[in-house]
């Protein structure tokens, strides 16, 4: 737990020698509290002291990676329990269990449609994470899928198998890739070495939060330190409730041995079944939920849950405000007027599109606010609006005088013809009915 700059200062040798480049100790503690300078800076701190004061710094909930390059997974590092008292930093990960037993070619196909699971929304790149082996056949199966996975996907992989010897194999083909190795085993004496060694994350599973605890205070001993946390697959109510729990001990309670991201497993075939399960996981508190259905409106559905989940409650997601030509936009192209708020944007944006009617689409800057929400906070004013016309040239851009502003806002009407000097054509009240509009123009 973070020390206030008192604690801290209790922990300093009082001696104020200047030494930190602070004229006391208490100015150096109270920058130590801002995380504003190192405690290096301290020569006279006591090994108890360093200890403490080093703890202090870690993070609740560690940071632990999975995979290698591009498609590298970073879960954990999670400070608060409601996304309202700050906002929920780093997107649970969700990956798919593929089970050893499938032909090679079966194995591709189910890859190639994972490997597209990849879209955009709001302006930004939504994929899945993770790819699963599990081992539920011979150890030779397991190393055959685990080679073809590893030749099909960038995605992070995950190892799952009960086998130590044969994880052992399988960390030698996927060498580079950062594999997260889950031992069904139960048995950690030789899956924690090779996670040591390798210096890999690995899985460390129980049924009860105290025996977990244990569990992970043993692998640090053993110098495991990337660590994911999981219960098993239990009813959906003590699933929660255990992510809740971990959540609440780390945060709360400071318990360092269950401060790591928590692994859920979502065992259903129902694919409507499965969603439901695994959207209550990503919202409370999973790092990483995994799914045995590869299922396009499934998936589709929590990525985009997740996106709603882990942007930051207290900055709208926003566009660059300016002046956007959609298709072969010219002089003589329909002119719309809306907000920089993303979700607004784009939805502007399909719309236009399906129209198939280059057009320019006027962003103004309203801080990340929808059209009415702006209109009532005085951000899309006609004052607003008539300076954005001159700020990105758009009189320049168009060779006519007409502004086309959404229906919510018509009582604009008369002050923005008056303040940009353009005519204002008044639109439809919602963005499904540009097409329409844009077409009867
Ligand atoms: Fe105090 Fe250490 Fe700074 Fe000296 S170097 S003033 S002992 S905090």
């Amino acid at each position: 737990m973070a020390l206030s700059g008192l604690d801290i200062y209790k922990l300093l040798p009082k001696t104020n020698c200047r030494e930190c480049g602070f004229v006391t100790c208490l100015a150096f503690a109270m920058q130590l509290a801002k995380k504003a300078v190192s405690i290096d800076k301290c020569p006279y701190l006591s090994p108890d002291a360093k200890k403490a004061l080093e703890a202090s710094g870690q993070p609740p909930i560690k940071l632990v990676t999975v995979g290698s390059g591009e498609e590298k997974l970073a879960v954990g590092n999670e400070t608060v329990l409601f996304r309202h008292e700050e906002k929920f930093h780093n997107p649970c990960g969700i990956g798919f269990i593929l089970n050893d037993n499938l032909s090679e070619n079966e194995l591709k196909k189910q890859l190639d449609v994972i490997n597209k699971f990849k879209f955009e929304r709001i302006g930004q790149a939504l994929n899945v994470n993770l790819v699963a082996v599990k081992q539920t056949s011979s150890a030779e199966n397991f190393l055959k899928a685990v080679s073809c996975v590893m030749n099909n996907t960038q995605m992070g992989l995950v190892l799952i198998s009960a086998e130590s010897k044969a994880l052992k194999e399988a960390l030698k083909i996927t060498a580079g890739r950062q594999p997260l190795i889950y031992d069904l085993s139960g048995n950690y004496s030789e899956t924690a070495q090779l996670a040591k060694e390798f210096n890999l994350p690995l899985v460390a599973s129980a049924q009860s939060l105290e025996a977990l605890s244990s569990l992970t205070q043993e692998l640090n001993k053993q110098g495991v330190v990337e660590i994911i946390l999981d219960t098993g697959i239990k009813p959906i109510k003590d699933k929660i409730w255990d992510l809740t729990q971990v959540r609440r001990l780390a945060l709360k309670k400071s318990n360092r041995s269950l401060g790591y991201p928590m692994l859920a497993v979502v065992d259903k075939n129902d694919p409507v079944e499965e969603a439901m399960e695994a959207a209550s996981y990503i919202a409370k508190y999973a790092g990483i939920v995994l799914l045995k259905n590869i299922n396009t409106a499934e998936t589709l559905s929590l990525l985009t849950l997740r996106q709603n989940i882990y942007t930051d409650p207290q900055k709208p997601l926003q566009i660059e405000p300016k002046l956007y030509p959609i298709g072969n936009a010219d002089k003589n192209s329909p002119l719309l007027v809306t907000t920089n708020f993303s979700l607004t944007y784009y939805t502007v944006l399909g719309e236009v599109e399906a129209s198939k009617i280059p057009t320019y689409i006027l962003s103004v800057d309203t801080e990340g606010m929808s059209v009415l929400t702006a209109w009532a906070a005085e951000k899309f004013t006609p004052e607003k609006i008539s300076d954005s016309i001159n700020k990105f040239g758009v009189k320049d851009a168009v060779a006519h005088k007409k502004l086309i502003i959404p229906g919510y806002v018509a009582v604009m009407s008369g002050d923005l013809e008056e303040a940009s000097g353009l005519q204002v054509i008044v639109g439809p009240k919602e963005a499904a009915g540009l097409p329409a509009f844009l077409k009867n123009l």
